[in-house]
């Protein structure tokens, strides 16, 4: 496989093969067992930041080797290949503005594709009513402020945060004169005049983007919003399904992926940092990149220990709880209560979408999150069945006897996850930014809840760029 470096980091590769394999290099592999040597670098995580970070340094001339808990490499990013459809339970939306995502997919020729924009028309359910988007602001179940009634449910957060966003571009979330607004959400919207309605509603977030509007920072909630400001950019997708992207930069790998190798310590010495594994196995090398979110990460051993704010952000730093299932449909009950399929609620099932399979027929996939989402996570496979299906009929009489949950994916329960992804409590960017991400021994970290410029898949590989940075000057 080719792998033609992108134009906008030429100055990796302008570095020079030959500084990179210098004789530093060679002379400090360190052999797991004397017989054999190590690569210089362990990037520990198989997503998409750690193989990206893999790739650059593979390319810069680094001996690379990659260690994965999973036994398949994309790591939150993972397409359902197997049900109908190929529902994306993880990284899914993406668009023209992901221009290292769509540089590096074309680089690999991974085929992208424009995808067609969310519908936008939903069925409401709020305090048990049913109710259509055109009756929302007349509806008995609208019981929000009159200067908020004509605001659908889903748009009231985005109504609340876009006319006086005071962030002026996408890095700016972290510039001292914004500080103060490193608050709890609720309490930056109450004093923007939001009713107990519209708070108690806008945990019910369509992008799940967060837990609950008080745990979470006003701050990072506009560096959100913030990006919704530039005019929106053509929906994409990989063809065939996002895990496509993941699978083939791993198989572009000289080296492969070290699958089924789940990390549990990891020691920096003076000469070299050693990696051991579950299964007893152990790696060492000149230098680690560590890709694993925090939410992982605080259950790993790390020595010597992370210090101070580092240590702090590793061992809070939230991680938004997502479960999304596939919901599998007898007969299109929308086409007899003549509703849209799309859905958004206030109950635990949050938000239902269409999803449409290769021969046409549409299946309904529940995306839930936070509390409502912990909630879910604690019922057994049985109960939780019942629970969809009884409150899905109380929605959607019509669903009835019509609907069965064929598969769960729950974030917050997967242990290499822990959750969908990082967010900033009320004060945490505060204390966290410009410490989170530092070198620490021979440790680097990367991964998206350090990215800085853009979010998920783009921040992964935006973390990557940065960390090879880091390295390369170090090797140097
Ligand atoms: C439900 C959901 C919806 C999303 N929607 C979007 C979206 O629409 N658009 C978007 O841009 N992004 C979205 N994202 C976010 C995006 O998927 C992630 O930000 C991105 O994939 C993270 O990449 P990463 O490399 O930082 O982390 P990961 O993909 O989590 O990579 C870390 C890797 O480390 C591995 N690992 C963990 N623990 C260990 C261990 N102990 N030992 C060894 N390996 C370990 C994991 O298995 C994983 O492969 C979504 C995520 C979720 C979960």
């Amino acid at each position: 496989m080719h792998f033609k470096p992108l134009k906008r980091r030429e100055f990796i590769w302008g570095l020079g093969l030959s500084a990179l394999s210098s004789s530093l290099l060679q002379d400090n592999l360190v052999g797991a067992n004397n017989t054999q040597r190590s690569p210089s670098v362990l990037v520990l995580g198989a997503g998409l930041s750690g193989l990206y970070t893999a790739l650059l340094l593979e390319r810069a001339g680094v001996k690379v080797v990659v260690l994965e808990g999973r036994d398949r490499v994309g790591g939150r990013v993972y397409t359902l290949d197997n049900l109908p459809g190929k529902p994306e339970a993880g990284g899914q939306g993406f668009s023209e503005r992901y221009q290292r995502l769509l540089a590096l997919a074309a680089s690999l020729q991974v085929p992208t594709t424009q995808a067609s924009p969310p519908g936008r028309d939903s069925l409401l359910y709020v305090r048990s009513q049913p109710v259509v988007s055109s009756d929302w602001a007349t509806s008995t179940a609208n019981k929000l402020a009159e200067t908020e009634r004509n605001t659908l449910p889903p748009r009231l957060l985005t109504s609340y945060l876009s006319p006086d966003n005071p962030l002026p571009d996408e890095t700016a979330w972290l510039k001292a004169e914004y500080a103060d607004l490193d608050i709890s959400l609720e309490q930056y919207l109450s004093a923007k005049g939001a009713s107990p309605e519209a708070l108690r509603l806008m945990n019910f977030n369509p992008a799940s983007l967060f837990n609950s509007i008080e745990a979470t920072s006003a701050l990072w909630a506009l560096r959100n919003n913030q990006r919704t400001k530039t005019p929106s950019k053509q929906p994409m997708r990989i063809e065939g399904g996002n895990s496509r992207l993941p699978e083939k930069m791993a198989a572009a790998l000289k080296f492969p992926v070290q699958k089924n190798k789940t990390v549990t310590s990891i020691r920096s010495s003076g000469s070299c940092v050693e990696v051991e594994c579950a299964d007893g196995s152990n790696f060492q090398a000149d230098y680690a990149v560590v890709t694993l979110p925090f939410s992982v990460l605080r259950r790993i051993k790390i020595t010597p220990p992370l210090q101070g704010k580092q240590a702090q952000a590793v061992a809070e730093l939230p991680y938004t709880i997502i479960t999304r299932m596939q919901l599998a449909v007898r007969r299109p009950f929308w086409e007899e209560d003549g509703f849209p399929p799309q859905m958004w609620t206030d109950t635990r099932l949050q938000n239902i979408f269409p999803v449409t399979d290769a021969t046409g027929t549409q299946n309904l996939f529940c995306i839930t999150g936070g509390n409502s989402a912990r909630q879910l996570d604690a019922m057994n496979p049985q109960m939780l069945a019942e629970f969809v299906q009884s409150k899905l009929a109380r929605i959607r009489p019509a669903s009835k006897g019509n609907v069965e949950v064929t598969n769960v994916v729950s974030w917050g329960r997967d242990p290499f996850a822990r959750g969908a992804y990082a967010h900033f409590a009320p004060g945490q960017i505060r204390r966290f930014q410009g410490k989170m991400a530092q070198p620490w021994q021979r440790m680097h970290f990367a991964g998206e809840h350090t990215a800085i410029a853009s979010a998920g898949m783009e921040g992964a590989l935006e973390s990557a760029e940065r960390v090879v940075n880091e390295v390369l000057a170090r090797i140097q």
